[in-house]
């Protein structure tokens, strides 16, 4: 039976280890989050970012806009929050409505402010290599990692998923912990071919159960990043069930990753407040 990589307790602990030198430089750091429209699960993380925000002793102030809030208007209160000198980061939830381009958005907020690395700047900044600042998923992900003292130098790995938040910036920090790196997609031809020998399986597709037990090797470590909502309840990518007893490491969904994209939130809003206003570079 896998052992568990526990992403609520992990959370806890960063998040409590920051709100000590938050307290101990008398920090005062406010978090924007900009909510627009009445997505349920995105109302849900929001929350519980604001949860981590008030352990950790950050100010977090919400920013809710209708659905049918045009993208002038929310690149004019990303403006305003980036003057707003009370203001120390700004997080957009995403997805946002399907008329607004999410590029024009993130590529608005001001970069020393950019909570997600989401901005351009800081997105070709991280591709290059500069770490201190990644985006909260993969951060969170390799920090679990690094937690159970998982080393991924010469591991193969394999991610399923390739998109901008999750799959292609989690590649490059594990090619950096000179893991071998192959990312699999909806268009790869024979899934199991790539995830059969990999020493560390990552799955972030969205996708119910598409990670069957009989695709890992025995004794690998799987990471689901996925969440799929099925009435009140939450699964992820990787049957549990299957996979679990083949695993030598799991992470759970609920209680893996999601915790630990939340910790890392909290670590990058105290960073880029010790970078650009702290005692710190
Ligand atoms: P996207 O929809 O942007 O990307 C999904 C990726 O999965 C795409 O690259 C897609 O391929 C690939 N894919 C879809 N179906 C298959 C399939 N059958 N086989 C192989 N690959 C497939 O999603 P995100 O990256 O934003 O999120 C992925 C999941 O992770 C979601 O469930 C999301 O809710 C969750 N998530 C969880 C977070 C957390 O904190 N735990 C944070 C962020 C996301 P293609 O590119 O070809 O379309």
């Amino acid at each position: 039976m896998a052992k568990i990589l526990d992403g609520r307790a992990i959370s806890k602990k960063i998040i409590s280890d920051v709100a000590l030198e938050i307290k101990n430089e008398r920090a005062k750091i406010t978090l924007a989050v900009v909510l627009v429209g009445e997505d349920a699960a995105s109302k849900i993380y929001v929350r519980k970012k604001e949860e981590a925000c008030r352990e950790a002793g950050i100010i977090s102030i919400r920013r809710e806009l209708p659905s049918n809030t045009s993208e002038d208007a929310l690149l004019k209160l990303i403006s305003e929050l980036n003057f707003d000198r009370k203001v120390d980061g700004i997080l957009v939830q995403l997805p946002l409505p399907p008329h607004i381009n999410e590029r024009h958005i993130c590529s608005a907020i001001a970069p020393e402010k950019d909570v997600d690395c989401a901005n351009p700047e800081n997105v070709g900044k991280f591709y290059l290599g500069e770490f201190s600042l990644a985006p909260c998923t993969p951060k969170g992900i390799i920090e679990l990692l690094e937690s159970y003292k998982i080393n991924l130098a010469g591991k193969s790995v394999s991610i399923i998923g390739r998109s901008n938040t999750v799959g292609k910036p989690l590649a490059m920090m594990m090619l950096s912990r000179d893991a071998t790196v192959t990312i699999a997609h909806s268009k790869t031809k024979n899934l199991e071919k790539h995830t059969a020998n990999a020493d560390v399986v990552v799955s972030a597709t969205g996708k119910i159960g598409l990670i069957k037990g009989e695709m890992i090797k025995r004794g690998a470590i799987v990471v689901d990043v996925g969440i799929n909502r099925v009435g009140k309840k939450v699964y992820g990518d990787v049957d549990f069930e299957s996979a679990s007893k083949k695993a030598g490491w799991i992470s759970p969904v609920p209680g893996g990753v999601g915790p630990m994209t939340v910790a890392a939130l909290i670590q990058n809003t105290y960073y880029l407040w010790k970078r650009y206003h702290g005692t710190q570079v």
